[in-house]
């Protein structure tokens, strides 16, 4: 797949980068680009596998742009882990969540760095960038405890890190909400963390004016009929504690192998 760009009305570019192929048995990830102006953001990165390639794809879709942002949804390996080649070779600064700020440095984090690795408060934050405003919403729980999500108002695309991730299938659209249910019910259920969590972040976003729904991992959802069908069924999902309650016990005695 070669970049794909979700959106672009000449001083505003939304782009899907090409697949960087995470090889072997590392999950599949997107990355995202949003251009304003001579003014860049990308999104959740990645790690060491992809970070080369990564690297020289956002240097050829930022044109005469630069990088400003690097937002991290969360603090999972696949975000975050090559944050401290990205702060070398780039001016950008680094955003996530505040609960992880003193985590991320366990990657490998020069302290010459740190100061451009800034905490976005529980309540979210607006990022101006090229004159435009993009807004970083709370999406706690969802499924990280300090988990954010960026509502681009100009493209109408919100991007929803592990929200609405799938894997295993081959496309990178979802054409047939029921028939894609398979690729991401399984992954919901077990890493998102209930569905008091799933149904507040429904009530939030259902107020926006969204025309893509562009999750970190698998295909995304395009158009309102499918991103209000998404909403709705992360909305009403039960998940995480909702239904793994059984499972706190002690393990029965068997030695592991
Ligand atoms: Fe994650």
């Amino acid at each position: 797949m070669a970049d794909t760009i979700l959106f672009d009305n000449g001083t505003h570019r939304n782009i899907l980068l090409e697949d960087s192929g995470s090889s072997g048995s590392a999950v599949q990830a997107n990355q995202h680009l949003i251009v304003h102006n001579d003014e860049a953001m990308l999104l959740d990165p990645g790690g060491h596998k992809v970070y080369s390639q990564v690297l020289t794809k956002t240097y050829s879709a930022l044109g005469r742009a630069r990088l400003r942002y690097l937002f991290l949804s969360h603090q999972d390996p696949d975000i975050v882990a090559a944050v401290n080649g990205w702060l070398m070779t780039t001016d950008a600064t680094a955003y996530i969540s505040s609960l992880w700020l003193r985590f991320v440095p366990h990657f490998g984090l020069d302290h010459l760095l740190e100061d451009r690795l800034r905490g976005i408060p529980d309540e979210g934050m607006i990022f101006e960038m090229g004159g435009e405003s993009l807004y970083a919403l709370p999406a706690h729980f969802l499924h990280s405890v300090g988990n954010m999500q960026i509502y681009d108002p100009v493209s109408k695309i919100l991007y929803t890190g592990d929200l609405g991730a799938a894997l295993g299938m081959e496309y990178f659209e979802v054409a047939d909400f029921d028939a894609h249910l398979k690729y991401m019910e399984g992954f919901h259920r077990r890493y998102m963390t209930g569905n008091r969590a799933m149904s507040l972040w429904a009530d939030m976003v259902r107020n926006l004016d969204i025309e893509i729904i562009a999750p970190q991992h698998g295909a995304l959802f395009r158009g309102k009929p499918m991103v209000k069908r998404f909403i709705d069924w992360a909305g009403s999902l039960q998940c995480g504690i909702d239904v793994m309650a059984h499972l706190y016990k002690v393990p029965a005695a068997a030695p592991a192998r």
